[in-house]
């Protein structure tokens, strides 16, 4: 959530990366046999920053706030190279993280990189315990999250409070159950505590659930990308945009909401409602009287118009943008596609404002865009350069849900570079109509998409617009021909990633075909291949998603009454569990498969 700060901190090379991994502080209660969030992540922080970045400038982990007082974020105290051997740092200097971390909490705590808390919003999750604070005065009005467990620090509290505000009413997430053989039919719960605006938001057949903290009390993976040149991001932004919902549903790993096993695998809009700040004339309930705009989405959400000129007749979203703002920046210069970009950005209303901050310098202060920039947050986010500073331009790429596992999340991450790598390299073209990569995402975030999901995916890669990053210009080259329903075709994540003969030659094949031709050591190599091997079974099904590993943990469960509730019990030994796996102290074939471990 603040990562324009982390970020803007760091130089980066050209193709540098930088990975931003979000952690839950998780309490193993053994003796009541119950799993907490601790809500101490204020002082964790202190210790680690009192401890690294604030004595030594070049400390290896950099520490940041997020959204619930029982979450930290980390990066690496530099961002990552272009050479191919910082592949083989990634997970290390994620291990070193993890230790880093688990070194300053209590006994019994631990450090937990896990998408969702399955009984977050459930009576006692946290340590210590808070009863909800169902109050208008209060920041989220929540019936089930207390405010207790938002940040301290007054953004978060202001940000939840200002969305339902503005909203004018609080937010509402309904995620349908996963019906189980005895999960009651229409499954509806009753809200004592309720003054009547639960009930009627709350969907039957739902897990409903009422505040920011349901959503961006969430974890995630995320990948910022050092372009070289405008264009350059501009090009990556696009492509990467088209790979959101495939690694989205490959990285699955969020399948509980509150105490409920639901019929999703993925956080994206459980968080997408949890900040949806429109009014209901902006959502179209009601005729715009009062209100500006219609607007389509919530702050939380894909992205709506690809920046590249080989992407422009690809956006087939209807943009809502400020015309002013569109036409400021058309007369100075900038151009149609940047222009409508930042106009649509503009649409939403600043959340969080510090009087002190009000005035700005804008010619040398960018503290007004940030602000708005940093408060949509979409699949994909392009980072203009701050005024007056040596970082070039860079693209965010943030879907991914978070893993168990650092040999995971390096994995996700080496897997991401790598296809920026071929993208820039190759000079490959996926685009699609901007429509079917939103129809993907909504794909994407089904139950078991990995294996059931099928997803628009462009046929010819390698005959698309060239991109003019060698400073020719932009043309369109091959696309005219069949119309634009052709280039592309609904595919299998297992064909995407593997190949099928006579569909798609499969991106691991690409990926590998690229490896060979460069200068890799030995040990970088095997480590890449680990990773690759992962991600290639994932798509084939032989190994789990985190997902379909938790639904499994809990469907055996003998505790498990097949009614789609997960018990404190449960939830108890899957943390054990979750533990085991992430300290190395217990294999997992299934979900990770038997890689051979040297990276330490
Ligand atoms: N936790 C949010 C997510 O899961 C992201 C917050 C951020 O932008 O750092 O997507
Ligand atoms: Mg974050």
């Amino acid at each position: 959530m603040w990562s324009a700060v982390v970020i803007e901190e760091a130089l980066f090379e050209p193709w540098g990366y930088m990975t931003e991994v979000e952690y839950m502080l998780v309490e193993l209660d053994d003796k009541d046999e119950k799993v907490r969030l601790v809500l101490n992540g204020d002082e964790v922080l202190d210790t680690l920053q009192g401890q690294g970045e604030k004595i030594n400038p070049n400390h290896p982990t950099l520490w940041r706030p997020e959204y619930g007082s029982y979450m930290i974020e980390g990066t690496p105290g530099q961002p990552y190279g272009g050479t191919m051997s910082e592949f083989n740092t990634v997970e290390s200097n994620m291990g070193k993280r993890r230790r880093e971390a688990s070194s300053v909490l209590n006994q019994n705590e631990i450090l937990c990189t896990i998408t969702s808390f399955p009984r977050l919003g459930c009576p006692g999750f946290t340590k210590p315990e808070y009863p909800p604070t169902p109050f208008e005065s209060g920041a989220s009005k929540s019936l089930f999250f207390p405010d207790e467990a938002i940040n301290h620090h007054p953004r978060f509290s202001t940000l939840t409070r200002n969305i339902r505000h503005r909203r004018g009413e609080k937010v509402a997430v309904n995620v349908p159950i996963f019906k189980d053989k005895c999960t009651p039919s229409p499954f509806v719960e009753t809200f004592p505590e309720d003054d009547g605006e639960s009930a009627r938001a709350a969907l039957p057949d739902h897990i409903y659930m009422d505040c920011m903290g349901f959503g961006m009390g969430n974890c995630c993976l995320q990948v910022t990308f050092q372009a070289c040149s405008i264009d350059e991001a501009r090009y990556l932004y696009d492509q990467l945009a088209t790979f959101c919902p495939i690694v989205m549903a490959l990285s699955a790993a969020s399948p509980f909401y509150r105490g409920h096993v639901s019929d999703i695998d993925c956080r994206w809009g459980v968080i997408s409602a949890s900040v949806d700040d429109r009014t209901q004339e902006e959502r179209g309930l009601k005729p715009l009287k009062n209100d500006k705009y219609r607007i389509f989405k919530s702050r939380y959400d894909s992205i709506d118009s690809y920046l590249s000129n080989c992407g422009d007749k690809y956006n087939d979203i209807e943009l809502t943008i400020d015309e002013d703002i569109y036409n400021q920046l058309l007369g100075a210069g900038i151009d149609k596609l940047l222009a409508q970009h930042i106009a649509h950005l503009f649409i939403r209303d600043p959340l969080c404002v510090y009087e002190e901050k009000l005035q700005q310098d804008d010619e040398n202060e960018s503290d007004h865009f940030e602000n708005i920039q940093s408060t949509n947050w979409q699949t994909m986010r392009f980072k203009p350069p701050p005024p007056h500073s040596d970082i070039g331009w860079r693209v965010e790429f943030r879907p991914m849900e978070v893993q168990l596992t650092d040999f995971e999340n390096a994995a996700y991450v080496v897997f991401v570079v790598l296809l920026t790598r071929v993208i820039l390299s190759y000079k490959l073209d996926f685009l699609i109509p901007l429509s079917k990569v939103d129809e993907n995402l909504k794909v994407a975030q089904k139950r078991n998409a990995v294996k059931d999901g099928m997803f628009y995916f462009r046929k010819d890669i390698f005959k698309g617009c060239n991109p003019g990053l060698d400073g020719t210009s932009s043309v369109q080259n091959g696309l005219e021909t069949g119309g634009a329903h052709e280039e592309y075709t609904l595919m299998s994540i297992d064909t995407i990633i593997n190949g099928q003969e006579g569909v798609f030659q499969g991106l691991i094949p690409i990926l590998n075909c690229y490896l060979e031709n460069m200068e890799v050591d030995v040990d970088t190599r095997c480590t890449i291949l680990n990773y690759l091997k992962l991600i290639k079974k994932r798509a084939s099904g032989e190994l789990m998603t985190m997902a379909k590993w938790m639904r499994d943990f809990v469907a055996k469960h003998p505790e498990y009454k097949q009614d789609s509730v997960i018990s404190d019990k449960i939830n108890y030994d899957l943390f054990v569990k979750f533990n085991r796996i992430a300290m190395g102290q217990e294999q997992c074939p299934e979900l990770i498969g038997n890689p051979v471990n040297k990276v330490k």
